[in-house]
């Protein structure tokens, strides 16, 4: 596709879905380049994976199949993080993943941590990828906490007109709302606004684990599938989104990174992809900056 087509199509989409930052995510499926069908491998099935983080954190990242329905061929998938803090009195969870997964997911946490209790569950903010399983946790008398700013997006479950099946959930109310400067179970919350306007990221401060959602963003390296659309999705978010949200990640990119400089995180756990940990960590921010700054600059 050239580039002068895809910022047509960006600008005709940007446009058609402007009122929902949520929404956007659905663009960057629409302007992608996808490898042809042929290397595509077997249909991956949604799972959940769990690997041991530095800190005593626990990440699970789940793979999220996508539907043909998004023009993809079979095979394609996206994966997202859910994180476990294991406390004295059980484990607070920063983000539930997909509303498809929940029951994969309480299985994989009943696997890791036998017979202990969920505590809470801390939202990064209100996508489906991140917020999907929300009711489910309520329902089960498990607390959610969210973001005020963020709560119309998960109160509509991001079931907006034209969004495909994959990025929708089904809507409620949060237990609770953050709105910034609140530490929960040892975890302080800060306001880091712009890939949603109601973005929060997460420090637990005796590890210096810094929980970033989506803020950061995850790179696509040699060792990634290619049938593997979690860097591409958010790029071409990221690349459709309006230029005052852009400027807000940027300042909030810049924020978490005096965080680090003043030795307040050890390590960074994103939203998506792999954690990183001590030196990997500023330069992982600076290329979350040099992206978002790019983006902005063709925005
Ligand atoms: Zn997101
Ligand atoms: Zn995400």
């Amino acid at each position: 596709m050239s580039i002068k087509l895809r910022q047509k199509r960006k600008h005709v989409l940007h446009r058609l879905l402007k009122p929902t930052t949520a929404a956007l995510i659905i663009t960057g499926l629409l302007l992608l380049a996808i490898p042809s069908a042929a290397q595509a491998k077997t249909t991956e099935t949604a799972t959940v994976k769990v690997y041991l983080e530095r800190g005593g954190i626990t990440r699970f990242e789940e793979y999220i199949p996508l539907s043909t329905e998004l023009g993809l061929p079979p095979g394609f998938f996206y994966k997202a993080n859910v994180y476990a803090v294991n406390f004295r009195e059980g484990i607070v969870l920063i983000d539930c993943g997909v509303e498809e997964l929940y029951s994969d997911l309480i299985e994989a946490i009943g696997q890791r941590f036998p017979n202990r209790p969920i505590l809470a569950v801390l939202l990064t903010h209100g996508h489906a990828d991140h917020a999907g399983a929300g009711h489910y946790f309520i329902e089960a008398g498990i607390p959610v906490y969210a973001s005020i700013i963020d709560s119309y997006l998960i109160q509509m479950g991001m079931n907006f007109p034209g969004v495909p099946g994959d990025f929708t959930y089904t809507g409620y109310t949060p237990t609770a709302l953050l709105s910034g400067g609140e530490t929960l179970f040892g975890l302080k919350v800060i306001p880091t606004p712009g890939h949603t306007y109601g973005s929060l990221s997460f420090l637990e401060m005796k590890t210096r684990s810094l929980f970033s959602g989506d803020t950061t963003i995850s790179y696509s390296s040699d060792d990634v599938a290619p049938e593997d659309m979690t860097f591409e999705l958010e790029y071409q978010t990221l690349l459709a989104t309006d230029k005052v949200s852009l400027g807000m990640q940027l300042d909030s990119l810049n924020s978490l990174l005096d965080l680090v400089n003043g030795g307040q995180v050890k390590s960074i756990h994103p939203g998506h992809n792999r954690s990183y940990h001590g030196k990997d960590v500023p330069v992982y921010l600076q290329k979350s900056i040099d992206v978002v700054t790019a983006a902005l600059a063709n925005n």
